[in-house]
C-alpha cells in the first residue's frame, strides 16, 4: 500500500469539531496541530494537539478567520494538511485556493465545487442538467420589484424569498400575501449585502408543511461517489437543526434509493470529491427537492458514522491523500438507528435565545450506544464570539425505540448547570407523540411546544408525555382509518406507522 502522505494536520477550528478531528488524526498516526484565540486559551482542543498555537484576539475575525496567519503557521511547524471543520473557514473557496498555492493539501472538495455550491444559485443552474428535483421558482437573482411581484403570481403564495450566498439558516423570507412582498424583498436584500455581502436574492415556493432529509455523500479523486444514506434534520428552531437522526422514519428502500442517486448526480455537477452533503425538502407527499449542497463535514455527521461504521473524518484524509474509496455502494448497509441532539448554551423559554456563562456543573452521561462529542469542560464559560452549541450528545441503538429510550436515559444523566441549554427541550421533544410517531415537520417547535411546557413538574411531564404519545397514536389510528377511506391522509404520516 502507497505510504500515507500526511503526517501532520492542522485543524482550523475550535471546540468539539477540533477534538473530532484530531481524534481520529491520532488513531491514524498523524500529529496534530491546534490553533485557539485568546478566548480559548484554556480550551480541551488546545491540550489535545500535540502543538497549538495562538492566532490571535477573541473576534474570529482577528483569529480563525485569518487565513494568511494560519497558512504561514503551517509553513513554520511543515504542516502537511488543513482539516477546516465547519463553519469559519470550511466553505471559503479564496482559502482553500491560498492553501493549495503554498503546497498544503485542504482536507475537503476542490475549489471549484466549493465556489459552486457556495452560492445557491449557482448550484441550482450546476445541477440543472442532472435530473434532480427542484423546488419551483427561479434560477436567477431578482432585485426588481415588478419582477418580484409577478415571479410570486406565477409561483404562488407563500414564497420564499433567499439569500443566493445565505448559511446557517440566516437570510429567509416567508411571504404569505402580495400586499407584503414589496417590504419584504427590500429587507431580504439589505439584510443578505449586510450579513454576506452581496444582495442577491432569488424566490422559490415556500413548502408548507416540509421535511428537511439530507444525504450524505463520499468521493474521491478518481471519481467515484457512494452515498451513506440519509439523515432526517426536522426538528429545528430559527431554520436551524436541533435534534437529527438516521435513517429516517419516512424513506422507504425506493425512496432512498432515489434521494441517494439525486444527491449523486448534485455531486457530479460539480465534480465533487471528499465528504459532503446533499440536502433536500421533503414535502407530504414525499416528493423531493433540492436545497444546497454543503461541501464540507456536517455537524450531525456523527449519526450517519453511528449506522454505517464509517469514520467520516478517515475518509475525508484518506481522499485527500489520493486514495481510492476503499468501498462500494453495494457495500454499505444501514445498521441500527442513532439519534443526536445539539446541546446548545440557549434558553428554549426565551425563544433559545443564546447564553453566555459559566459551566457550574458539567458531568457527561455514559454507558452502552452513547457518544459525546464535547469541546467544554466544568468551570469553563462559554464565550459570546463563537456558535453557542456545548457539546452533541449522541445515542445509538439497534432500532429508533431504543436509540429514543436511550437517549432519554442520557439526557437525565447530562448534568449542566450555570447555564440554560437545550437539554430540557431535546426531552421534551423526544417524549412527544409526534416525535415518537415520526409524524412532524420543519415546523414542530411552533406547532407542538410551549415554554411553560418545561415548567412541569418531571414526573407530571412524563404523564403529559405518555398521554400525548397515546392521543397521537390514537389519532394515527382514526387518521388511517379515515385516509382508507377518502385517501386524503399525507403518505408520510402514513408510511411513519409502518
Ligand atoms: P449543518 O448543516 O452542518 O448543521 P449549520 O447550518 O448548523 O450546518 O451550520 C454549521 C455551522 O456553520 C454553524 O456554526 C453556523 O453558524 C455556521 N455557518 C454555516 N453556514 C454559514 C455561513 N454561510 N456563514 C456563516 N456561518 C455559517
Ligand atoms: P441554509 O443555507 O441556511 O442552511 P437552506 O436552504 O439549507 O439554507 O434552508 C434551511 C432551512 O430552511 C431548511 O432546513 C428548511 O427548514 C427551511 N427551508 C428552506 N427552503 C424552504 C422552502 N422552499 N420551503 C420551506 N422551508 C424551506
Ligand atoms: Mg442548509
Amino acid at each position: 500500500m502507497s505510504e500515507s502522505k500526511i503526517k501532520k494536520i492542522l485543524v482550523a477550528n475550535r471546540g468539539e469539531i477540533a477534538i473530532r478531528v484530531m481524534r481520529t488524526a491520532r488513531e491514524m498516526g498523524i500529529k496534530t496541530v491546534a490553533i485557539y484565540s485568546d478566548a480559548d486559551v484554556h480550551s480541551p482542543h488546545v491540550r489535545y494537539a500535540d502543538e497549538a498555537v495562538n492566532v490571535g484576539p477573541a473576534p474570529s475575525n482577528q483569529s480563525y478567520l485569518k487565513m494568511d496567519r494560519i497558512i504561514d503557521i503551517c509553513l513554520e511547524l511543515n504542516v502537511d494538511a488543513i482539516h477546516p471543520g465547519y463553519g469559519f473557514l470550511s466553505e471559503n473557496a479564496t482559502f482553500a485556493k491560498k492553501v493549495a498555492e503554498k503546497g498544503i493539501i485542504f482536507i475537503g472538495p476542490s475549489t471549484h465545487a466549493i465556489e459552486v455550491m457556495g452560492d445557491k444559485l449557482a448550484a441550482k443552474n450546476a445541477v440543472k442538467a442532472y435530473n434532480v428535483p427542484m423546488i419551483p421558482g427561479v434560477n436567477h437573482a431578482v432585485t426588481d420589484l415588478a419582477e418580484a411581484r409577478k415571479i410570486a403570481e406565477d409561483i404562488g403564495y407563500p414564497v420564499l424569498i433567499k439569500a443566493s450566498a445565505g448559511g446557517g439558516g440566516k437570510g429567509m423570507r416567508v411571504v404569505e400575501r402580495p400586499e407584503d412582498i414589496q417590504e419584504q424583498m427590500q429587507r431580504a436584500m439589505s439584510e443578505a449585502e449586510s450579513a454576506f455581502g452581496d444582495k442577491s436574492v432569488f424566490i422559490e415556493k415556500y413548502i408548507g408543511s416540509p421535511r428537511h432529509i439530507e444525504i450524505q455523500v463520499l468521493g474521491d479523486q478518481h471519481g467515484n461517489l457512494v452515498y451513506l444514506f440519509e439523515r432526517e434534520c426536522s426538528i429545528q428552531r430559527r431554520h436551524q437543526k436541533v435534534i437529527e437522526e438516521a435513517p429516517s422514519s419516512v424513506l422507504t428502500p425506493e425512496l432512498r434509493k432515489a434521494m441517494g442517486e439525486a444527491a449523486i448526480g448534485v455531486a457530479k455537477a460539480c465534480d465533487y470529491y471528499g465528504a459532503g452533503t446533499v440536502e433536500f425538502i421533503v414535502d407530504e407527499n414525499l416528493d423531493f427537492f433540492f436545497l444546497e449542497m454543503n461541501t464540507r463535514l456536517q455537524v450531525e455527521h456523527p449519526v450517519t458514522e453511528e449506522i454505517t461504521g464509517i469514520d467520516l473524518v478517515k475518509e475525508q484524509i484518506r481522499i485527500a491523500e489520493g486514495h481510492p474509496l476503499s468501498f462500494s455502494q453495494e457495500d454499505l448497509k444501514i445498521k441500527g438507528h442513532s439519534i443526536e441532539v445539539r446541546v446548545y448554551a440557549e434558553n428554549p423559554k426565551e425563544n433559545f435565545l443564546p447564553e453566555t456563562g459559566r459551566l457550574e456543573t458539567y458531568k457527561i452521561p455514559q454507558g452502552p450506544g452513547i457518544r459525546v462529542d464535547d469541546g467544554f469542560e466544568e468551570g469553563m464559560d462559554i464565550p459570546i464570539y463563537y456558535d453557542p452549541m456545548i457539546a452533541k450528545l449522541v445515542a445509538t441503538g439497534e432500532n429508533r425505540e431504543q436509540a429514543r429510550m436511550r437517549m432519554l436515559r442520557a439526557i437525565n444523566e447530562y448534568e449542566i448547570t450555570g447555564i440554560s441549554t437545550t437539554l430540557d427541550f431535546c426531552s421534551f421533544a423526544l417524549k412527544h407523540g409526534a416525535f415518537i410517531s415520526g409524524d412532524f415537520d420543519t415546523k414542530f417547535v411552533q406547532n407542538h411546544f410551549k415554554p411553560e411546557y418545561l415548567d412541569a413538574h418531571n414526573e407530571e411531564e412524563e404523564t403529559i408525555a405518555i398521554a400525548l404519545a397515546a392521543y397521537a397514536l390514537e389519532e394515527k389510528k382514526k387518521a388511517t382509518n379515515r385516509a382508507d377511506a377518502s385517501g386524503q391522509l399525507s403518505k408520510w404520516k402514513l408510511r411513519a406507522k409502518q
